[in-house]
């Protein structure tokens, strides 16, 4: 039934199995076409998200689209640049490309990474507009979230992105899988969580990541380009699947994502707000500027592979796999930063008209984490 041509492009195949790694690479400054022991690209898979394909064995099994060995490095909730500048020069390091889901804000407050990511070859995806928890939301706000998040990141990276979407926290309203579906964009949840956001180490990340694939055999691999664990383990990982003989399927589009209008004008909004507030308060704007390696050396490959179209266009498949964990967020939470936010939950309302309804210690507190370090409160899966 599912019939994925494929086509072995670019071997650039760990010749002798070993830790050569990615210190040698930078030393080195070879071509990809020279280094050993790195990863490379094994295939590029083109894929027609007409219908709305849902990939990822953790919640579905719809398409198995990968061979035994075979990985999808997914990086998500970014760009943040420190960090995210650390995973591009360990995939540069590797020769090897990944799909980046970039939250809608995130990418307004740094284009130019957004742009550096695309010009190293990576795919650029969305994650929503600001990381809301899609099964919390009604379809009016939701629906926000997924196409502000596609049009913003359209905005910065100057060009439309792939129609490749991660639902946040892989929470996934069957109605906005239909709404999705309708837009015609693919739905990509994982097979092996690295657990990035529960650890500072970046060998514990390693470790859990190569315990999980190594359960599967396969699968799409999910990491945050914010977290200090993937920034910090990045490296290290790609030598290992090097050693271990994975190899690394790049997922390009074959149609880039259409915004809409009324989104991309929300989107033009934001971004010009954020520059005049930039403006007003240059220090409050990135005054730090990382260095980014040059990346004219990557070898240009063609992707041959294709999805025939049509094949996705039946009824949505019932949904199969373990459930995942809901995590908790709080109205409040999920009012920030939305531009237009929409009208208050009932409760709020009932709130207002009584004050002595007070806010539990729990939201108050969880408020309090939430603005010390918000990115790993919020942006955990
Ligand atoms: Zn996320």
């Amino acid at each position: 039934m599912m019939r994925i041509a494929t086509t072995l492009l670019v071997a650039l195949t760990a010749a002798g199995v070993g830790t050569v790694g990615s210190q040698q690479a930078h030393a080195g400054k070879r071509s990809c076409s020279e280094r050993t022991g790195i990863l490379g690209v094994s295939r590029i898979l083109e894929v027609d998200t007409t219908g709305g394909p849902r990939f990822g064995n953790m919640q579905y099994k719809d398409i198995d689209f990968l061979r035994p060995g075979e990985v999808v490095l997914t990086f998500d909730d970014g760009p943040l640049r420190p960090k995210t500048t650390a995973v591009l020069n360990a995939l540069e390091a590797h020769c090897t490309k990944a799909t980046f889901f970039m939250v809608g804000r995130m990418a307004l407050v740094d284009p130019s990474m957004v742009k550096e990511i695309d010009r190293r070859g990576h795919t650029v995806a969305t994650h929503t507009w600001s990381h809301k928890m899609q099964g919390r939301l009604g379809y009016a706000r939701a629906e926000k979230e997924i196409e502000l998040g596609i049009s913003a990141v359209s905005l910065a990276l100057g060009k439309p992105v792939a129609p490749f979407f991660r639902f946040p926290y892989l929470s996934d309203p069957r109605r906005m899988q239909q709404h999705l579906k309708e837009r015609g964009q693919g739905i990509f949840s994982i097979d092996v969580d690295s657990l990035d956001f529960r650890t500072r180490s970046g060998s514990t990340m390693v470790r859990r990541t190569l315990a999980g694939l190594k359960r599967l055999g396969k699968g799409v691999l999910l990491f945050h380009d914010i977290q200090r664990s993937t920034a910090s383990g990045v490296d290290m990982l790609l030598d290992e699947l090097a050693a271990r003989g994975y190899k690394v399927v790049h997922l390009v589009p074959k149609k880039p994502a259409a915004t809409l209008p009324k989104y991309d004008r929300m989107a033009k909004r934001e971004a010009d707000r954020r520059k005049k507030i930039a403006s007003r308060r240059p220090l409050a704007s990135r005054s730090i500027v990382w260095p980014v390696s040059n990346a004219s050396e990557f070898p240009a490959v063609k992707p041959l592979e294709i999805t025939p179209p049509g094949l996705f266009r039946g009824p949505l498949p019932e949904r199969s796999g373990r459930p995942r964990a809901p995590i908790k967020q709080s109205r409040e939470e999920l009012a920030r930063d939305d531009p237009e936010p929409a009208e208050p939950h009932p409760k709020k309302r009932a709130r207002a008209v009584n004050p002595a309804a007070k806010d539990s210690s729990d939201a108050a507190a969880l408020r309090g984490a939430f603005q010390e370090d918000w990115r790993r409160e919020v942006f955990n899966n």
